[in-house]
């Protein structure tokens, strides 16, 4: 059979491979893993072998990914990492177990839903310990939130605390403000007279402190997406090298539709790009230049490309092509030939795309 290109390739047996290496590194430290499906859109294979590798949730931003999880029937716990919209709350209390949650106005309104379908649901409280994206900003309004939950909501149950870093502010996880995160759930336990199921002590940047055994005994959860599907933005980016993780989870393969010597500084009058910007050349004189049929469209940004043939090199990219120096490629290439390509993780998300933009079509 012939193959279209581009061909996103996924290797589910890196997955399981990943997903069992960080679980082990959690397990030893009594911390139960949620497994985050949504930098590969929720794809069902790939999600199903995430939960057949020791995650006792699977968790998404998108709620449609969590229904089809629950449709399909895996009996896995859901866990909805968004704080919801007003207008999905049904959605929520039908295919999320859990959900993380930073407002007072929406758990009211998912205690209401809740009783409508007659089901008890789960959530966990988000503090914001400075990464400014969501929860809420001091341990009273926590604690505060926290009794509301415990003592007013007959039809929701406080499983725990949690917060998250490194999206917004590009704030890292430390022992101090994991800590912090850990004596908030003392003071909640205190007042509440119980312990708290969940410490959710973050997502992939923690898992640094977690290798160096710096991790405060009290998170006993974390939610990881990005360092099982992508493992080479550890070392890169966190100086953390977790043995036996696998990089090219996903590749992409993609074809040569033009192969020529061509100048490397464009000529003639120079403005912007396709995209708006203005960018810098540089001349390095003739090069033997491959254009390729996948562009930024399909992976967010080229510059989420890693290319796996020796001796290729991006250049630029619109759209739907992609420019490479293959001057110094190690193999001898021609038009109609097949290159691969790692990914980080935005490529992956993009790669894995379906639109969940609702279109609304006016006059
Ligand atoms: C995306 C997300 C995660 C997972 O992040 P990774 O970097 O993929 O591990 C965890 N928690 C929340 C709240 C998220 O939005």
């Amino acid at each position: 059979m012939i193959k279209a290109y581009p061909n996103l390739v996924i290797d589910v047996s890196k997955i399981r491979n990943n997903t069992k290496i960080v679980r082990d590194l959690c397990m030893a430290k009594g911390i139960e893993l949620a497994g985050v499906i949504k930098g590969f859109n929720g794809i069902p294979e790939v999600a199903e072998a995430m939960a057949k590798s020791g995650c006792k949730q699977l968790a998404s931003s998108r709620m449609e990914q969590l229904k089809e999880i629950k449709l399909r029937g895996h009996g896995i716990d859901t866990l909805l990492l968004r704080i919801p919209m007003l207008s999905e709350l049904d959605q929520v209390v039908k295919y999320a177990d859990i959900s993380l949650q930073s407002e007072k106005t929406v758990l009211e309104a998912l205690n209401d839903k809740a009783q409508e379908q007659g089901v008890r649901h789960r959530v966990i409280l988000m503090r914001d310990l400075g990464d400014l994206r969501e929860g809420v900003m001091t341990r009273e309004a926590l604690i505060e939130l926290a009794l509301f939950v415990e003592k007013q909501l007959k039809h929701i149950i406080l499983e725990g605390i949690g917060c998250n870093l490194s999206c917004y502010g590009s704030i890292l996880p430390t022992v101090e403000n994991m800590s912090q995160l850990v004596s908030d759930a003392r003071a909640i336990e205190e007042i509440i007279q119980r312990p708290l199921r969940y410490v959710s002590g973050g997502a992939t940047t923690t898992l640094p402190l977690l290798h160096r055994d710096l991790l405060p005994e009290g998170i006993n959860h974390l939610r990881v997406g990005e360092g099982i599907i992508c493992a080479m933005d550890l070392p890169l980016h966190f100086k953390t090298d977790i043995e036996g993780l696998q990089t090219e989870v996903f590749t992409i393969e993609a074809e040569i539709i033009e192969l020529a010597k061509k100048p490397s500084y464009p000529i003639g009058e120079k403005c912007v790009n396709a995209f708006g910007e203005v960018v810098d050349y540089e001349d390095k004189g003739e090069r033997l230049r491959a254009l390729l049929a996948l562009g930024n469209r399909d992976v967010g940004s080229y510059t989420a490309l890693v290319p796996l043939d020796e001796g290729v090199e991006l250049v630029g990219a619109s759209s739907d092509h992609l420019i490479l120096d293959v001057e110094n490629s190690v193999k001898d290439l021609k038009v109609g030939d097949i290159l691969s390509f790692g990914m980080f993780y935005q490529g992956v998300l993009y790669a894995t795309d379906k639109c969940y933009m609702n279109i609304e079509m006016v006059g």
